[in-house]
């Protein structure tokens, strides 16, 4: 069903082929080391970034080198999109707002031209990638319900959609009937729990999202990504304790806001 190997370059394509799919770093560094540890003890054959490496936290700019070294693929996050849009950032609540502040500051040119050359969605082969609901006048680009997933349906033709943006580990399906519009109580949603693998049926169209890499808020502060077997057929979220103490006290000494720094400890 799905084979993304061959797009991602791999010339050895095995049966078996396993992807990580990481979002929402947040210019996390400790969480994302932690992840990158535990993602190469995994083997996997690539490693896709579904947006947001910098914003709220400390060290946006060895993070988004980090993915640049890692990920064989990455799309435009809105807080990414932010550092070079002033029309993006203004849309931000005051805390980020102040975190896109920093982070620009703290980025290089290169850095700025990188996250200048990534797209907001793209189509791999078999699966779509996004940030963030490729609708944008759903009312809200946050896929957190039935009725948002099914609007966002209309946004891809592939199989999978990855998604981040939300920071809650989540899946929506619906039965491939075609490209006709999807009614919200036609889609099946899920949060998913670490470790528990989610099968993918064939006749069904998926809406996947790994949680949050650097910010998680589904109330498991561990940070949190996603594997996709396309031999099994599976996508499994696993959860990656990381020195949140760390994390909380480089954004106090970074000085963001403490409020940043609170919610690590508590998955919010
Ligand atoms: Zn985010």
């Amino acid at each position: 069903m799905i084979s993304i190997a061959c797009l991602l370059g791999k010339k050895d394509f095995r049966s078996v082929a396993r992807f990580a799919f990481i979002s929402d770093i947040h210019g996390n560094l400790p969480a994302l080391e932690a992840v990158m540890d535990y993602i190469d003890n995994l083997r996997v054959d690539g490693t896709l970034c579904l947006g947001d490496v910098v914003g709220y936290g400390p060290n946006p700019a060895e993070c988004l080198e980090r993915v640049q070294e890692i990920a064989s693929f990455c799309v435009l996050g809105n807080h990414d999109k932010a550092v070079f849009d002033d029309l993006e950032a203004a849309r931000f609540n005051r805390n980020a707002k102040l975190a896109i502040e920093y982070t620009r500051d703290q980025l290089n040119d290169e850095h700025i031209d990188y996250l200048k050359s990534l797209s907001e969605f793209e189509n791999l082969e078999d699966v779509s990638v996004s940030h963030a609901s490729p609708i944008t006048d759903a009312g809200s680009d946050y896929i957190h319900d039935q009725t948002i997933a099914a609007r966002a349906y209309a946004g891809f033709t592939n199989a999978c959609l990855f998604v981040g943006h939300t920071h809650v580990p989540i899946a929506f399906g619906t039965p491939d009937i075609g490209y006709a519009k999807v009614e919200p109580s036609e889609v099946r949603v899920a949060l998913l729990p670490p470790s528990l693998p989610l099968r993918l049926a064939p006749s069904y169209r998926y809406i996947l999202n790994p949680g949050s890499v650097g910010q998680p808020r589904d109330g498991n502060p561990d940070a949190a990504f996603g594997l996709l077997d396309t031999d099994e057929h599976s996508f499994t979220i696993h959860r990656c304790p990381y020195d949140i103490e760390a994390a909380y006290f480089a954004i106090i000494n970074a000085g963001l806001p403490d409020f940043l720094a609170h919610r690590l400890r508590i998955g919010a």
